[in-house]
């Protein structure tokens, strides 16, 4: 089974809008379009079995309406799990992470940068202690040119609340890897694969992913910034055993869904 942990979806009428801001964001070309049908096709023919889709309110008065189309995606299609949106100036962040579980999601997914607030703004942690021990979340982690995601931020967090489940998107911390390394060895956190391969090279992403262990690494594409089934043929290259690429294709995000073992 491989699961891609990271998957960014958008309503087709506003795909293309979509993909055109996070290019301009990271002034990179995103391979994909960024609609279901798109992420499902290709995703399939190229070997993954599941998706985790999310995707982040810039503003608090989308994180309804994000949650609902999440959801609606799920509904319509078995092989997606969702994660909700927050953002820190929700009027009622918990009545939002009620309304995230009723929906049927799964976990958080939050992007600090372009969302503009600190991991560890004084507003998020209450947030995160009413979902430690609740649901897990997925950090956008890493940026050089901002300190929204700084992966000291998240230990910051991860030392406040060790009962939260985080993953830190990008080996911990996108462009900054090594920066990463310094703050999140010891705290628990999971991590993800995505975006970082053709930054880090395959020999220091074996070596990253021994020395933290591959117990803690997701594998994910960050769709629509690159495509599944070429991330996947990536990642299978990677000098790794088979047990740690099972951990990191499938068994740790059973773990953190609380699936357990699969069929
Ligand atoms: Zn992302």
């Amino acid at each position: 089974m491989v699961i891609d942990f990271h998957a960014h979806v958008y309503p087709d009428k506003i795909a293309s809008r979509a993909v055109d801001n996070i290019e301009e964001f990271y002034g990179l070309t995103m391979q994909g379009k960024g609609t279901v049908q798109e992420l499902l096709e290709s995703g399939r023919a190229g070997g993954v079995d599941r998706f985790i889709v999310f995707s982040a309110a810039a503003v608090p008065g989308q994180t309804g309406r994000i949650n609902e189309y999440i959801s609606s995606v799920c509904r319509e299609h078995p092989e997606c799990t969702g994660f909700g949106t927050l953002h820190p100036d929700v009027p009622d962040p918990g009545e939002e992470i009620e309304r995230i579980v009723s929906l049927g999601l799964k976990g958080l997914k939050l992007h600090p940068d372009m969302q503009k607030f600190n991991i560890d703004d004084h507003r998020m942690m209450k947030i995160y202690s009413l979902l430690e021990g609740k649901l897990p979340v997925i950090f956008h982690t890493g940026d050089y040119r901002y300190s929204y995601s700084h992966p000291a931020r998240l230990r910051a967090v991860l030392e406040k609340y060790p009962k939260l489940t985080a993953v830190a998107a990008h080996f911990g911390g996108w462009s900054v890897f090594d920066v990463a390394l310094e703050h999140l060895l010891d705290p628990f956190c999971y991590f993800d694969i995505s975006s970082s391969l053709p930054f880090l090279g395959k020999k220091r992403a074996v070596e990253l992913i021994r020395i933290y262990g591959s117990r803690r690494f997701l594998f994910g594409s960050d769709y629509p910034m690159w495509d599944p089934g070429q991330c996947l043929r990536e990642f299978l290259e990677l000098d790794l055993t088979d047990s740690e690429k099972e951990n990191i294709l499938y068994k740790n995000a059973l773990e953190i869904l609380k699936e357990g073992e699969p069929l």
